[in-house]
């Protein structure tokens, strides 16, 4: 049976959802249809990701190890090393979306008095608490860092829920005090958040779970260096599904090794001289998708379009020193590219651009969203001053009533044309 359709007939009854999250028969049936779809998965590591997935959905919501809620750019090697069940309401809320029940989620989370001019991802995570579809935290992870709405709402969710809620105070300005200062807040929050679980805080534990984000992070790097050939041997929509790592999976060992997977797939493709097919124009995407529909994403790979590369995969950061875990963490979190003047960002997708050759540029410009979209107007003059098209493509990841996909496809559409001339260009 199809996968989607299987979780979409478990989770159709909505009324029944408490039930069916929480039943572990519910994870036996979806890893039954799992494996019987292993043969279609385009690449075996999103295989792996999927398992490893449902095995953390399952711990979320079956209760057998109390479950800590992450905020997008949190480092959340802090709950892997208490062995604690890091969740990433984020990641939910597209899932949610995904499966076609953003829309309801929306709807609630606006009438608990979420505007709609808010993060849809935020309204639907507000929602879906409110109708009691999300795992019951033990505690709340938020930085203040790039995702200003999160500690919000986060402070919102522990209320709800009665949980502790740990913010990351996260200063603008990177420099040895901030440093410190990070790291000592992430010190002391280790030993509360294991006081409040009932774990023992341990250093040799903290240093496995360093070494496990070195290895994901050196698995990425070894996939993003491969990803530089043309054709490009990997679609980046498919490697937009790596954001669950991103968010949930830095410290365990199921990422780094799900990591190696990915890297030794594309490096046989790669020897097999396998690319993606004819490649008209390599694109930089810039933030995250819709996950409501896949219009765009079949539209662009119909015109002939690839994502050579994304933002949101490029490693940014150093490996960290599992003597100074906490040190280590305060500076990859200080080290985003994002949290930092506008230029930073702007010379880091210079960067990419030349790095993966692309022809042009876009900017998903999801509503609501300060941090990506914020600079968006003068990082698109300085890409174009530099010589790359730019498209600013407002829309929505999860709110499809924001915006008639039409208008979507019609910019693009408009885009690929500036490409084509250019290109023709080029060749007189
Ligand atoms: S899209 Fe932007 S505002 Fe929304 S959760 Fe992500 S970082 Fe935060």
């Amino acid at each position: 049976m199809d996968l989607n359709k299987t979780i979409q007939n478990l989770l159709k009854d909505r009324d029944r959802w408490g039930k069916v999250l929480s039943s572990p028969i519910s994870y036996r049936i979806v890893e039954g249809a799992l494996v019987l779809a292993r043969k279609s998965f385009p690449w075996q590591a999103i295989y792996q990701m999927g398992r490893f997935a449902l095995n953390q959905t399952g711990r979320a919501y079956t209760g057998k190890v109390p479950v800590v809620w992450s905020s997008a750019f949190f480092p959340v090697e802090i709950a892997w090393s208490l062995q604690l069940c890091p969740f990433s309401p984020e990641v939910a809320a597209a899932f949610i979306t995904g499966m076609g029940f953003g829309a309801e989620a929306l709807s609630m989370g606006e009438e608990a008095g979420y505007s709609r001019d808010l993060c849809s991802f935020h309204r639907c995570i507000a929602g879906a608490a409110r109708a009691g579809h999300l795992p019951r935290p033990a505690a709340l992870l938020a930085s203040t860092h790039l995702c200003d709405g999160a500690p919000l709402l986060f402070q919102n969710m522990a209320e709800i829920y009665d949980a502790p809620c740990f913010t990351l105070d996260v200063p603008y300005a990177a420099g040895r005090d901030a440093e410190v200062y990070v790291a000592g807040q992430l010190e002391r929050l280790w030993h509360d958040l294991a006081e409040v679980t009932g774990r023992r805080p341990d250093r040799a534990s903290l240093g496995e779970t360093l070494r496990h984000s070195n290895g994901f992070r050196k698995n990425m790097i070894w996939a993003n260096e491969l990803r530089c050939r043309m054709p490009s041997p990997i679609s980046g929509n498919d490697m937009l599904a790596f954001i669950y790592l991103f968010f949930i999976g830095q410290g365990s060992r199921d990422a780094a090794e799900i990591g190696a997977c990915l890297a030794e797939e594309i490096e046989r493709k790669v020897a097999g001289d396998r690319g993606n097919g004819a490649e008209k124009f390599r694109l930089l995407w810039l933030h995250l998708k819709p996950y409501y529909s896949n219009e765009v994403m079949r539209f662009i790979e119909q015109a002939g379009g690839v994502l050579a590369f994304e933002e949101f995969n490029h490693i940014y950061w150093l490996p960290m020193d599992p003597a100074e875990p906490f040190l280590s963490l305060a500076r990859k979190v200080l080290a985003h590219f994002d949290y930092k003047p506008v230029e930073e960002r702007i010379r880091v997708i210079r960067e990419l651009a030349e790095k993966y050759r692309v022809d042009g540029i876009v900017h998903f410009s999801h509503h609501g969203c300060r941090q990506s979209t914020g600079g968006s107007l003068i990082l698109k003059e300085a890409l174009q001053e530099a010589g790359w098209p730019v498209l600013l493509l407002d829309g929505d990841c999860l709110d499809g009533r924001n915006e008639a996909a039409g208008g979507m496809l019609t910019r693009l559409q408009a885009f690929f044309e500036i490409l084509e001339e250019r290109k023709e260009g080029c060749l007189i």
